[in-house]
């Protein structure tokens, strides 16, 4: 962990729920977070993603697309569609890579675009950059 900046302590104020199905992914995306100082929340739906992004309005959400029942980028048009979290920075998380995709995703709304595997250093760059 580098040593305490104003910087970081911004960051530490800073919530982001994460919205993954993959229990692997969501664990690694937690350590990096959390060893950045970022607090926290998960859903492993949208359908309890959006809930909990209403009740806690974090800064930033990191949304896994493919995802159980609603996918991501449905869930995304709903959170951007609604007032009281239109606000809320979304970054879709994405295994997808193929020509095209990151024009669709961004379309839905979605503020920035990291495709899996994710990599620690470019990640919290990205990150840091939107918030
Ligand atoms: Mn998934």
């Amino acid at each position: 962990m580098p040593p305490a900046t104003p910087e970081n302590k911004m960051s530490a104020s800073k919530k982001i729920l994460v919205i993954e199905d993959n229990v692997t992914n969501m664990k690694l995306v937690q350590l990096m977070l959390n060893s950045a100082g970022y607090e926290v929340l998960k859903a492993e739906t949208a359908e309890a993603g959006i809930e909990l992004a209403r009740q806690r309005l974090p800064d930033l959400i990191l949304m896994d697309i493919q995802l159980p029942g609603m996918d991501g980028l449905e869930a995304t048009r709903l959170l951007k569609a609604d007032t009281g979290t239109q606000h809320i920075k979304i970054v879709a998380l994405t295994a997808l890579a193929m020509k095209g995709d990151r024009e669709r995703i961004l379309a839905t709304g979605c503020d920035d675009y990291i495709a899996k595997p994710i990599k620690s250093a470019e990640f919290l760059g990205r990150l840091q950059t939107l918030l």
